[in-house]
């Protein structure tokens, strides 16, 4: 075991406050609350601002100095007895999708303000500075790209696109953040970071079909937007006998078979989703002369997705060959997978164990800010399960025994780093 997870005596029988966490989770659905009893708290809206507010207001009442930088992302930090020394994060985001829930998010910012709540009202000091962070427009759905906050701050994007991006009615996050009064001082950059935590609801079905309480992450599945273009030569539905055509379904039907075989070969990690496919010109009585298909493939091991992606351009080779039409593979998007830092993920894993929570490792299927941190600091996750494993969407819910289970392990991953 790794020393950091041993028990810290002192501190041992710490808990956070379900209570005070559930009902803060309640006032933060009816900021933004939709007919359907989700969030509408998009990123830089009024509904964004009162968030801010309230969260505000609840760090400074536990005792923490809150800044905000030049990309709106928001900082809580509560002292240590060495103010220099490099902080622990406990991260998240406050905005929602337009018809978002009710925890995605909300739940790791508001379950980091709860250790700050505990580690003020005992009067627990740590050695290191604790900074609880709302990223902002973590979901994208307003501005593109999601993730806007932290990948400025870890160097992905430059301050000047993000304050530039703009949504559907053209302003801009620059001018959004000046009129909600969220365009701070402290500079869009990388800064000491000791550990980071981010607790999230896991957003899949798999560890409420295991029946545990809490998923140790271990990384961020890696993906590839492929689009697979066969081209073959239309012609007329009647007169051109069947084994005179280049039609380029032939090979549509197989490569799609074979795309979702490549996934179901690699249990349990890998996906393989076939989410869209055009056919043009896309007449009934037309042997089309192009399919498109659009295919999503992830894996958490980068050489895993890379033989996926391999054998996906083999069988398409393959197949188009056999059709006798053309294909091709183009590449539309690439993100590389996340690995945790394995010293993180075991602290977690031991921390689960000795609050005595069923506990299993997992991947995230989703990106999360924490991807973004994982550039520049020793970064991982704490998942609880939610309902059904749905997500973005209003009929998302999680118990409270669930989200104290994972503020807990939250509480005492931050305490044992913080102490280092
Ligand atoms: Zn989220």
């Amino acid at each position: 075991m790794n020393p950091s997870a041993q028990p810290h005596a002192a501190h041992d029988a710490l808990r956070v406050n379900g209570q005070r966490l559930w009902q803060s989770l309640e006032h933060f659905a009816g900021i933004g609350a939709t007919g359907r009893g989700g969030c509408n708290r998009q990123a830089l809206t009024d509904a964004d601002r009162e968030g801010r507010d309230t969260f505000s207001a609840w760090a400074r009442a536990a005792g923490c100095t809150v800044t905000v930088d030049a990309v709106g992302n928001l900082y809580a930090r509560r002292g240590g007895t060495e103010q220099d020394a490099a902080a622990v994060l406990a991260s998240s985001h406050l905005d929602t999708q337009a018809t978002g829930g009710r925890y995605d998010g909300v739940y790791g910012v508001l379950a980091g303000l709860e250790v700050l709540r505990v580690l003020d009202e005992l009067q627990v000091r740590t050695r290191r500075p604790i900074e609880v962070v709302s990223w902002t427009n973590e979901e994208g759905c307003r501005f593109v790209p999601a993730m806007l906050g932290s990948g400025t701050v870890a160097g992905t994007h430059e301050l000047g696109f993000a304050l530039e991006r703009r949504d559907a009615a053209g302003r801009s996050v620059g001018e959004e953040l000046d009129r909600i009064g969220y365009r701070g001082s402290r500079p869009a950059q990388v800064f000491p970071v000791h550990a980071s935590f981010e607790a999230h609801i896991e957003q899949g079905p798999v560890l409420e079909r295991d029946g545990a309480t809490i998923g140790v992450v271990t990384g961020i599945q890696g993906l590839h937007w492929l689009d697979v273009v066969l081209t073959g030569a239309s012609c007329h539905a009647g007169p051109t006998p069947m084994d005179m055509r280049q039609d380029p379904w032939r090979a549509a039907t197989r490569i799609i078979a074979g795309a979702l075989a490549l996934a179901d070969a690699r249990p349990p990690w890998a996906r393989c989703t076939v989410g869209d496919v055009r056919c043009l010109p896309g007449a009934r009585n037309t042997v089309p002369e192009t399919v498109r298909i659009a295919i999503d493939i992830r894996h958490p091991q980068h050489e895993v997705l890379e033989q996926m992606r391999a054998e996906l351009t083999a069988l398409v080779a393959e197949e188009a060959a056999r059709a006798r039409v053309q294909g091709e593979v183009e590449a539309v998007w690439h993100m590389p997978p996340t690995n945790f830092e394995p010293r993180l993920v075991d602290l977690v894993e031991a921390t689960a164990r000795r609050l005595g929570y069923r506990q299993q490792r997992i991947t995230s299927g989703a990106g999360h800010d924490s991807l973004n941190i994982a550039r520049f600091a020793p970064t991982t996750m704490i998942f609880v399960p939610c309902a059904g494993g749905l997500s973005h969407n209003e009929a998302e819910r999680a118990s409270p025994e669930d989200l104290e289970a994972g503020a807990n392990v939250l509480l005492h991953a931050v305490l044992a780093t913080a102490s280092e």
